[in-house]
């Protein structure tokens, strides 16, 4: 026995996470890694969120005026988020 070995059995079956490395460890300026940690743990001010607080927000995405505005709209289902990661990823290629 020895603190090392409780240490390490407090986390015998769980999963190991390795999204923090995609967040922090890549050349992305300071605050787009801050941007992707809080996009992560759904902690962005978004109308949805806004409305689980019981706060003033827009009924619907200001951009496309489709879909209620969520973090998963506005980075992946948004007309304009879909357009914006079809132009980056063509220069990529
Ligand atoms: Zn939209």
């Amino acid at each position: 026995y020895s603190a090392s070995s409780c240490y390490l059995a407090t986390f015998q079956g769980s999963m190991t996470c390795f999204s923090w490395k995609l967040i922090w460890k890549n050349w992305a300026p300071p605050r787009v890694k801050f941007f992707h940690w809080l996009a992560s743990q759904d902690r962005c001010w978004t109308a949805d969120r806004l409305a689980r607080r019981g706060l003033q927000h827009q009924p619907r995405c200001p951009l496309c005026d489709q879909a209620p505005e969520t973090m998963r709209h506005l980075l992946l289902e948004c007309p304009f988020a879909r357009q914006t990661w079809h132009e980056i990823l063509s220069w990529l290629w």
